[in-house]
């Protein structure tokens, strides 16, 4: 149906189009309020050592339980709370949710390498973004060494200047920092090599490619052989199969994550998981 707009044009909105901006505008309010009560949740996924064959380290993944409006996916609401910049303030609420998670942990004996935190593009355009984050870690006590915040290769594109010049203070500071997604993005080797991470995760779309063509496994093996020269540590994301497994420790990779070893789960399971692994 056709409504007439501001300045007067007319504005043909199908039923689809106000659909989905009535979903846009439930989520944003969502949002907003799981921001203000702290209630969204983090799930934990185990990221497996090849060589340990331990699992002392995990990515923390933000979930919204109990949704009025059905379930609703990072997919869905990261880019949304991207969009309207609600991002920057969720994000030191799930650094500190990770903080109280990691010190559970330690009080309870379970070793923890770090736990892996992402960060959107967004976070980056904050000037007190440093001082933010040093000041959660150090008020919950957390050791500096038990976070690594991941961003990806959009956010280079977006600021390389202000990503490094964060990352240097990071790096000060003892706070690992991985690059997330590479292969994604637009992003080369020299735009890596001149920012001082310590870990790179090739995106689970370069160990899909792997699989299906012998000449993109070569790629991906001297890609991965690469980033080891350069003194980086090496995960490979979105590992499913055992050939899979098998296909990316042949690339030497120093970690591997995905469904094949264990799914995003709730913080007590994830305890229970450590725990389970530690006995072994
Ligand atoms: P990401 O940071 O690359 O996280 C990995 C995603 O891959 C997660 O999706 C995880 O559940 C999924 N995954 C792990 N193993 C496998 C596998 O074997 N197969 C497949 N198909 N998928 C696997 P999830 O939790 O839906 O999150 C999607 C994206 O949303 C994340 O991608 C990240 O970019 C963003 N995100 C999630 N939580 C946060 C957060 O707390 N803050 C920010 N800024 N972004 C977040
Ligand atoms: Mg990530
Ligand atoms: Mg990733
Ligand atoms: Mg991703």
């Amino acid at each position: 149906r056709a409504k007439a707009g501001r300045y007067g044009q007319v504005c043909y909105c199908d039923k689809n189009m106000l659909e989905e901006l009535e979903r846009r505008r439930r989520v944003i309010q969502i949002l907003k309020d799981s921001l203000s009560e702290q209630s969204f949740e983090m799930y934990y996924q185990p990221i497996y050592s090849v060589k340990s064959g331990d699992f002392h380290y995990a990515e923390s993944l933000m979930r919204i339980p109990d949704s009025p409006i059905g379930p609703i996916y990072p997919s869905e609401f990261i880019p949304i709370a991207e969009e309207t910049g609600l991002i920057v303030d969720i994000t030191y609420v799930v650094l500190d949710k990770v903080c109280k998670f990691i010190n559970r942990l330690l009080e309870k004996g379970i070793q923890v390498g770090s736990i892996h935190v992402n960060f959107s593009a967004v976070q980056f355009s904050q000037p007190d973004l440093v001082d933010k984050v040093l000041e959660i870690i150090r008020s919950n006590h957390t050791p500096m060494s038990a976070i690594e915040i991941e961003f990806t290769e959009s956010t280079l594109a977006e600021s390389t200047e202000v990503v490094t010049e964060f990352a240097l203070r990071m790096k000060d500071n003892g706070i690992k920092m991985g690059l997330d997604d590479f292969g994604t993005g637009y992003s080369n080797i020299a735009t890596v090599i001149n920012i001082p991470f310590g870990t790179v995760k090739l995106d689970k779309s370069l160990v899909r490619a792997a699989m299906d063509k012998s000449l993109s496994a070569l790629a991906v093996k001297n890609l991965s052989y690469t980033f080891k020269q350069l003194g980086m540590k090496v995960i490979a994301e979105g590992v499913e199969t055992d050939e899979q497994r098998s296909l990316v420790e042949g690339f030497g990779v120093d970690q591997i994550q995905g469904f094949y070893y264990a799914k995003p789960m709730p913080g007590d399971d994830m305890e229970r998981f450590l725990l389970e692994h530690e006995r072994r």
